[in-house]
């Protein structure tokens, strides 16, 4: 999926400052990206690219005091960036789902499982208790929870780390929301089930149609899993496109040393590229191009002027290198 014509999620020069005592810093600068439904945008880059924070935005719960300074967030053609929390709350769970790392943030441990899931169901939907009960038990089915009418009466810390993942992920689709956002969603599960954990979610989401924004450092689990892939440097989208354009030919330097990161992803052709140093601070952000210290291809003008994210080669692409003449 390479075009979006009508977007569910549309994110337009999104804008997040973190203001501190020794001045405002820029956190996300101008961050433009369309969800089209049903569709998985995968959103990669290293700690403090601003991809997790980007999730936040959506969702309306970044920690103060960061704060969104400029540009709108819309989802199904209503403005949602400005609503009031007690409205945001209510597209949370309802329109929008949420699944974080750590998936003991998104459970209550005094509450059990059955309870937790037919609560968020009945918060949400007009159904009695009985029919959240069945449609509780049929999620839990669904996400391969063994037993389910069993382990109804269970609290997370009888599961282990997967299955309370796999709950989570139930939690999150159970209002039928259009969207969900899961940041590194099975970043904290052992290798040997995290494959599983995103085939499932996948896979769950294809059936209901739900869209995904997938925050993860993980070029695999984009490769894996996204329809389209946005990668994140300083803040600002430096490539978005359809993942296997990306991944066949990536074309922004920092895309290709994340890439060279991953043998089996590598391009096909040319040396890999490799990223010495590290993402800079908040505070410490080069002029020109963000990238620029590190890239083995910056030019005098990198140093000084940014280039702006534009068509090129089927994809967008925020580098001088392929916007030659402009
Ligand atoms: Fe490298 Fe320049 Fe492209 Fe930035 S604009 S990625 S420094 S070549």
């Amino acid at each position: 999926m390479s075009k979006v014509s009508s977007p569910l999620l549309r994110v337009q020069g999104l804008r997040v400052e973190i203001p501190t005592r020794r001045g405002v810093l820029l956190a996300l600068d101008g961050v433009d990206f369309d969800i089209a439904p049903g569709e998985v945008l995968g959103m990669v880059g290293e700690s403090g690219a601003g991809k997790s924070l980007t999730g936040m935005a959506v969702l309306g719960l970044l920690d103060a005091p960061g704060r969104i300074a400029g540009g709108e967030v819309w989802l199904s053609g209503r403005r949602i960036d400005d609503l009031p929390a007690r409205e945001m709350r209510k597209i949370r769970g309802k329109e929008i789902g949420a699944i974080f790392q750590d998936p003991l943030m998104s459970l209550n441990p005094v509450l059990r499982i059955g309870e937790q899931i037919v609560e968020t169901i009945r918060t949400h939907l007009a159904v009695g208790p009985e029919e959240a009960r069945e449609r509780a038990l049929g999620l839990m089915r669904a996400v391969g929870i063994p037993s389910p009418e069993v382990r109804f009466d269970a609290y997370p810390h009888q599961f282990s780390g997967g299955m309370r993942q796999r709950i989570v992920i139930a939690l999150a689709l159970c209002a039928e929301p259009s969207l969900v956002v899961a940041d590194e969603p099975t970043t904290a599960l052992d290798v040997s089930i995290q494959a599983q954990v995103l085939q499932l979610l996948r896979q769950l989401c294809r059936e209901h149609g739900t869209a995904m924004l997938l925050v993860t450092h993980d070029m695999g689990v984009i490769a894996e899993t996204a329809d389209r892939v946005a990668v994140m440097y300083a803040g600002r989208i430096v490539e978005i496109g359809a993942v296997d354009d990306v991944i066949r030919a990536p074309v922004h330097p920092y895309t290709r040393g994340l890439m060279g990161a991953i043998p089996s992803l590598g391009p096909v052709r040319g040396p890999l590229a490799q990223i010495d140093g590290s993402m800079p601070r908040l505070n410490a952000r080069p002029e020109g191009c963000a990238f620029h210290p590190r890239c083995s291809q910056a030019v005098e003008r990198c140093r000084s002027e940014s280039p702006a994210l534009i068509h090129g080669l089927g994809r967008k692409v925020a580098c001088w290198l392929s916007q030659e003449g402009s």
